[in-house]
């Protein structure tokens, strides 16, 4: 399969790659790693007139420190950040979700910012991102914004940034002290999409109530799926196994909107989501308990 004609462009700083956006409007498209927007390209589902490659921009390239937390540039590959030392230190469920995103070839390629873009609803990113209340730094040629996470995902492979704009920054806060954290996939084969994820991140008091349990799902709807009404279940009381249980039951039945599709129905999806929130929440609330003298 070949592409539709393109023009190609590569320009070398943010703002030329803006310029190129603002000139071109809807009839261009930003290139990042190419490992999602190349395949569709070829299959002709997408047939952007122009191309702007962000490969030669160098300041999109970066993981450092952010007081307790860290930033990371766009274009850092996903393999960098899977092997990043500050990554696996600062972000662990990061670190923890990197190994499941697609294979090692693609990762050698693909983008954190180029998943985070993309919007798949099938994407460990995403969900990883709303679980840690991430932040995205928007850039236009009149300015820039950031964005939550979670304000992010709009609606299926529908997300905040404007045509005539570039994600230029991820920023990720250090957890709370006693928190805890986890994430689970379940796919067919390792490295395949997942029939349905979570990421969990949780926060305790000093008296072992859970003040914070933040449970997003992916595959299992049209973005990342955070599940507050599983989280108004835990809020404020142990988090026993039977508390654990009962949210388990709710987020399966009430916070998750799953398809049906060739790899699994809806309802063995919401089973999955059963079993995994029960599993995540028990491992991350046994993580936050490491942490309460902290
Ligand atoms: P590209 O393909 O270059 O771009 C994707 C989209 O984002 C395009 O619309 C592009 O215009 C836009 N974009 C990219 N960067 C920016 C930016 N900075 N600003 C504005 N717009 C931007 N992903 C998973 O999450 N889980 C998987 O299990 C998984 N499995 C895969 C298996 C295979 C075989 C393949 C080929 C891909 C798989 N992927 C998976 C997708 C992979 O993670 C991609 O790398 C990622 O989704 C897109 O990143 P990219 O850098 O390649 O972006």
């Amino acid at each position: 399969m070949k592409p539709a004609p393109f023009k190609y462009l590569a320009p070398n700083t943010v703002e030329e790659a803006l310029t190129c956006l603002v000139e071109h409007g809807y009839d261009a498209k930003v290139l990042a790693g190419g490992q999602s927007l190349i395949p569709v390209m070829n299959f002709r589902l997408a047939q952007p007139a122009v191309l702007v490659d962000l490969n030669n921009i160098s300041e999109l390239f970066f993981i450092r420190p952010d007081g307790n937390g860290l930033r990371m540039g766009a274009m850092t590959r996903q393999v960098q950040v899977e092997k990043d030392p500050l990554v696996a230190e600062r972000a662990p469920l990061v670190h923890a979700a990197m190994p499941w995103v697609a294979y090692p070839q693609v990762r050698t390629r693909g983008t954190f910012g180029g998943s985070i873009v993309h919007a798949d609803p099938s994407a460990e990113l995403p969900a990883v991102c709303v679980a840690m209340k991430g932040r995205f730094r928007l850039r236009g040629l009149s300015g820039e914004r950031w964005v939550s996470a979670q304000d992010f995902y709009v609606d299926l492979f529908t997300t905040a940034l404007e045509p005539d704009e570039l994600l230029v920054e991820i920023a990720l806060p250090a957890m709370p002290a006693r928190s805890g954290w986890s994430f689970m996939e379940i796919s067919r084969r390792h490295h395949d999409f997942a029939m349905a994820g979570v990421a969990a991140v949780v926060t305790m008091d000093a008296a072992g109530q859970c003040q914070e349990a933040r449970t997003v799902f992916f595959s299992v709807g049209d973005g990342p799926m955070y599940a507050e009404r599983a989280e108004a279940i835990l809020k404020g009381t142990t988090p026993t196994p039977e508390a654990i249980q009962q949210a388990a039951e709710v987020a399966s039945q009430e916070d998750v909107d799953p398809g049906n599709d060739i790899h699994a129905t809806a309802e063995y999806r919401r089973h999955l989501v059963k079993v995994l929130t029960q599993r995540a929440l028990e491992q991350a609330f046994e993580r936050a308990r490491g942490n309460l003298g902290r």
